[in-house]
């Protein structure tokens, strides 16, 4: 059971801090991309940090492009996902990510 769009939003603004030292400390700059050196959950196909909220203390892993889109846009609308422009799935710069639906894509800032 993951958290839901709302959870994560709550979980991850409240300690932004802590996610930003995260991308952070373990990104590296790689042709324009921040390249995330952290583990790969086998959920994902990309790295991904766990993140505890929600009402029964769900410990869930968000990849962390997911994380680095909340922390500047604030939230992802539910059943939206996050898209990399670069096709890097490490990559967790802002400006390479933009919210995506099956069918349309719609841009960000
Ligand atoms: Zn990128």
């Amino acid at each position: 059971m993951s958290l839901t769009p709302e959870e994560c939003r709550i979980a991850i603004t409240s300690r932004r801090e802590y996610y930003e030292a995260e991308l952070e400390t373990k990104g590296r700059w790689v042709n324009g991309c921040r390249h995330h050196d952290g583990k790969t959950h086998k959920c994902h196909d990309s790295p991904a940090i766990r993140v505890a909220g929600g009402s029964r203390k769900k410990n869930s892993p968000i990849p962390v492009h997911r994380i680095a889109f909340i922390l500047k846009y604030g939230f992802i609308p539910n059943k939206w996902y996050v898209r990399r422009t670069c096709e890097n799935r490490y990559c967790t710069n802002p400006n390479h990510l933009q919210l995506s639906m099956a069918s349309s894509i719609m841009t960000i800032g």
